[in-house]
């Protein structure tokens, strides 16, 4: 996601703004910018700590698990009430064969305009996703469970079953199918989550 003051976050999260503390047109000898923003405003991974007290911090997540075999699935929510949640049986079906799966919605294309009925995860296909061996999750959605969740269950399942989190990726542009991941978080220290810079590479395999 681009990060910029029109990008989305949380109604209740700090939104990204930036400033310029020096300005070589002010006379200064080189530009500084200055930024203030949630560490959960645009692409993203969560750190275990930021839905368990005593989860990972974001410094002491082994970078390993940022990195390779991703597997892109576009994905089908349902739900005609207008909540739309990817259930184990939609999950059931996919081929997978890498430890970092990509769910592909297409349920929050505007990176710029906050909305609340994107899909979200179901515990059990969690469970699903946990059982094909999969360990990193991620989504095009703000927050694998619903906008409004005051319980957050597919962060805590996650957690049960090891599984780390990245969300707000950009895949509309992305066809599904098999690619190297990097996603790399900053090593900022004690944090409980890190914007990155997602990238997928064609893979050969
Ligand atoms: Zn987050």
């Amino acid at each position: 996601m681009p990060l910029c003051e029109k990008t989305a976050s949380f109604p209740s999260d700090t939104p990204f703004s930036r400033v310029e503390t020096m300005r070589m047109t002010d006379g200064d000898v080189c530009n500084v910018t200055a930024i203030t923003m949630s560490v959960h405003v645009g692409t993203h991974v969560d750190a275990p700590y930021h839905y368990d007290e005593q989860g990972m911090r974001i410094d002491e997540v082994a970078l390993d698990r940022y990195m390779g075999k991703a597997h892109v699935f576009t994905v089908m929510s349902r739900g005609g009430d207008g909540v739309q949640v990817i259930s184990a049986d939609d999950v059931q079906r996919l081929d997978i064969s890498a430890e970092r799966v990509l769910l592909r919605t297409l349920t929050y294309p505007e990176y710029d305009a906050f909305h609340a009925n994107f899909a979200s995860i179901a515990p059990d296909a969690i469970d699903v996703l946990a059982e094909r061996g999969v360990r990193l999750i991620g989504v095009d959605t703000p927050s694998v469970d619903e906008a409004t969740s005051k319980t957050l269950p597919a962060h805590a399942r996650c957690r049960e079953r090891g599984i780390l989190i990245l969300e707000n990726l950009r895949l509309e542009h992305v066809p599904d199918g098999i690619y190297e991941l990097i996603a790399l978080p900053l090593r900022i220290i004690g944090g409980d989550a890190s914007p990155v810079r997602a990238v997928l590479r064609e893979c050969s395999e």
